[in-house]
């Protein structure tokens, strides 16, 4: 099977007319364009060869950090007073339409009860559409602090252990703590300290034995230097950040994965749409110095993954073009935002066979019409895509086949921008 004659976009290089060869799960060639006939341009079901010029390929798209639970209405924490299986029916939903929009492999940094552990299972065994999950399991933090309404709380060392270890036995990927409180939960603020480095030290250390990631809730200054010294692998949101906690996570090649998307949307929306009033308030107070941080982050060479914190207030699954935006508001062209949503992403995650598209790495490869670098926008409506060397999305129309065909598996998802309409 191969791509004929794209534009390709991988690790942080653009490069004109290439072919893609894909041989089972994998990429078996990335060469010059020669002088193939292209056999075909209707049906790249079946198709040996597709001619795709004046399309642009680039590999899946990665999002550190989701909720793949929550259901991205005015209220979140709301929503999962529903009944755990109907959760995790909405969350396959939210699985495919997240593939669908070209976004291959996501983290989930704080699921409901475990109930995502078993979507994890259905889709990463094959028989359950959707992207790739990693997921944390419930998210560690301090009796009363950030996140305890879907969470576990520990305090001390010896709790942090027990439930990271727990969290392990549930089957994570990752383990996260809160060091800090946050936007979403009311009564807690976003510069508060919550988790000690010790307690933060103690839970990670046994991500780490394990062979798992780490990552961190840390907003406030002091509580993202803790989570930065006791060993954190990915800073989530980064709000304020200083010249100290820059310098530490350059020396401890720390990600930060910044969630401008998630403040911008609850004040885009705010309380007119049902938000609580509490989080539009702490979204605005934030938001400023939050751009400022990620920029100067970015400026200063920390490494700059794509964590969107998908499932919050109006900022649905299926939609990481935003956040890539947001990157681009904050100082990073679009070539390096795409970059830091592939090939620094899946660093982040330790995924070494996604990210980039060269020879021997998965065939996770999203097709788009037209040149992303001149405009994002074109990021949110993917021609193909592809999930391990198989055709996962087709957009009905696309590539000339007017039919109503409908890409296996599954069916196409329309775009969900509507107030009102959140279920994605
Ligand atoms: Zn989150």
């Amino acid at each position: 099977m191969k791509l004929l004659n794209v534009r390709l976009i991988s690790d942080g290089e653009v490069r004109e007319r290439v072919d893609l060869e894909i041989e089972g799960t994998q990429i078996k060639s990335v060469t010059p364009s020669g002088e193939h006939a292209a056999t075909s341009t209707e049906n790249p079901d079946t198709a040996d060869s597709i001619d795709l010029a004046g399309k642009t390929v680039i590999p899946g798209l990665i999002n550190l950090h989701v909720h793949i639970l929550l259901d991205a209405g005015n209220n979140p924490a709301a929503g999962l007073s529903e009944p755990i299986p109907y959760l995790v029916l909405q969350g396959a939903r939210r699985a495919q339409a997240m593939l669908e929009a070209g976004i291959t492999t996501a983290r989930d940094l704080g699921g409901y009860e475990f109930a995502e552990m078993s979507l994890k299972r259905a889709i990463n065994e094959g028989w359950l559409p959707g992207t790739r999950l990693l997921t944390s399991g419930k998210v560690l933090t301090m009796t009363g602090g950030h996140g305890h309404f879907f969470g576990q709380e520990v305090d001390g060392e010896d709790e942090a252990r027990k439930y990271a270890r727990y969290n392990i036995k549930m089957g994570a990927d990752c383990i996260k703590m809160m060091a800090t409180g946050g936007v979403m939960t009311a009564g807690v603020d976003p510069n508060n300290t919550q988790l000690s480095e010790a307690e933060l030290r103690a839970g990670f250390q046994e991500a780490i034995n394990a062979g798992k990631l780490t990552a961190s809730h840390a907003q406030g200054t002091s509580g993202i230097k803790n989570a930065v010294r006791a060993g954190v692998r990915t800073v989530e949101h980064g709000i304020f950040l200083d010249d100290e906690a820059i310098n530490l996570m350059l020396e401890r090649g720390t990600f930060l994965s910044a969630t401008l998307a998630a403040p911008k949307m609850i004040v885009a929306y705010g309380e007119a749409a049902g938000v609580p009033k509490y989080m539009v308030d702490k979204s605005r107070r934030i938001m400023e110095h939050h751009l400022k941080s990620f920029s100067d982050a970015f400026k200063a060479g920390v490494n700059i993954a794509c964590g969107s914190d998908a499932g919050t207030p109006f900022n649905p699954h299926a939609d990481l073009a935003t956040e890539i935006q947001m990157m681009v508001v904050g100082g990073m062209s679009p070539l390096q935002a795409i970059t830091a949503a592939t090939r620094t992403s899946a660093e982040a995650l330790m995924l070494g066979d996604l990210g980039t598209l060269s020879a021997g790495k998965l065939a996770d490869i999203v097709v788009l019409d037209g040149d992303p670098l001149a405009d994002l926008e074109v990021l949110r409506q993917p021609l193909l895509v592809y999930k391990e060397g198989k055709l996962a999305f087709k957009r009905p129309g696309a590539l000339g086949d007017h039919s109503p065909l409908v890409a296996q598996p599954g069916t196409p998802v329309t775009e969900h921008t509507h107030p009102q309409d959140h279920f994605c």
